[in-house]
C-alpha cells in the first residue's frame, strides 16, 4: 500500500488522540501501520496536589498506552523528557531523526509549530524539531554516527500538521469520533481538568467538518516532500 507506515510525534500522552484521533483510527481501518512517539512524560498535567510527578508520569504512560491499542497503534515509543522543558535542540534533532530513519516511517504527523499563539512550549519545540529531523534523516552527511551504525538515510514523504491555521486536508472522520472520544476517555488524569472536553471535541470537529463540508472532520496541514 502506498504511505504504509506513519508516525505520529507528538509532545504529551493525549496530544495524539486530541490532534488526529479520528484520522489515525481511518488509517487503521485501511490497513495502515501507526505508530506513535511520545516525547515528554507529561509529568506537569494535573491539578492534583496529592499526586507526585514522578506517579503521574507513570499514570499517563499507562493511559497513553490503553489508548494507542483502543485506536490500533502498533507501537508507542515514550522519550520521556520533562514535561513542560523541551527546547528545539541538536541532541533532540537526532533522536527524532534516529528514529524515522530506524522506522523509515512514509507520513509523520505532528504539532503546527507555525499556528498563530502556539503557546505550549512543547507543542512548538516538537513541531521544529520533527520538521528539522525529517531533513536531518533525509540526507546521508547529515548525523554519519547513524549512517555508520547502519541506519540508513530516509525521507518520510509528507508531513501532516495537527490543528493548523490554514488547514489545506480535511478529513472526514464521522465514521471514527465516537472511537476517537473512546480513546480520549482513557487518559483518565486529564478528564477532571477539562470537565466539558467532550463537548469541546465534539464542536471542535464539527467547526472543522463545516469547512470541509463534511460532518466531522480533523484538520491538518499537508507538506509533500
Ligand atoms: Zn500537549
Amino acid at each position: 500500500m502506498e504511505l504504509q507506515r506513519i508516525m505520529v510525534i507528538m509532545a504529551h500522552p493525549d496530544d495524539a488522540e486530541l490532534g488526529c484521533g479520528g484520522t489515525i483510527a481511518n488509517w487503521v481501518k485501511e490497513g495502515r501501520e501507526v505508530q506513535y512517539v511520545i516525547c515528554t512524560n507529561g509529568d506537569k498535567g494535573t491539578k492534583d496536589m496529592e499526586l507526585s510527578p514522578h506517579r503521574l508520569a507513570q499514570v499517563r504512560e499507562e493511559e497513553q498506552l490503553k489508548a494507542a491499542k483502543a485506536l490500533g497503534v502498533k507501537h508507542v515509543t515514550f522519550l520521556r523528557h520533562r514535561d513542560g522543558e523541551l527546547e528545539v535542540s541538536l541532541a533532540f534533532r537526532s533522536e527524532l531523526a534516529l528514529l524515522i530513519r530506524q522506522h523509515k516511517p512514509h507520513i509523520i504527523a505532528t504539532h503546527d509549530p507555525w499556528r498563530p499563539y502556539l503557546l505550549h512550549p512543547d507543542h512548538r519545540a516538537v513541531g521544529f524539531t520533527a520538521s528539522d529531523a525529517v531533513i536531518a534523516a533525509r540526507d546521508h552527511l547529515f548525523l554519519p554516527a547513524q549512517t555508520g551504525a547502519g541506519f540508513d538515510p530516509h525521507s518520510p514523504r509528507e508531513i501532516h500538521y495537527t490543528y493548523p491555521d490554514n488547514p489545506d486536508l480535511f478529513v472526514d472522520i464521522t465514521g471514527t469520533l465516537d472511537k476517537k472520544l473512546q480513546a480520549l476517555a482513557l487518559h483518565e488524569s486529564q478528564l477532571a481538568i477539562h470537565p466539558n472536553w467532550r463537548e469541546v471535541i465534539i464542536d471542535r470537529a464539527r467547526e472543522c467538518g463545516e469547512k470541509g463540508n463534511m460532518e466531522y472532520a480533523e484538520i491538518f496541514k499537508r507538506v509533500v516532500l
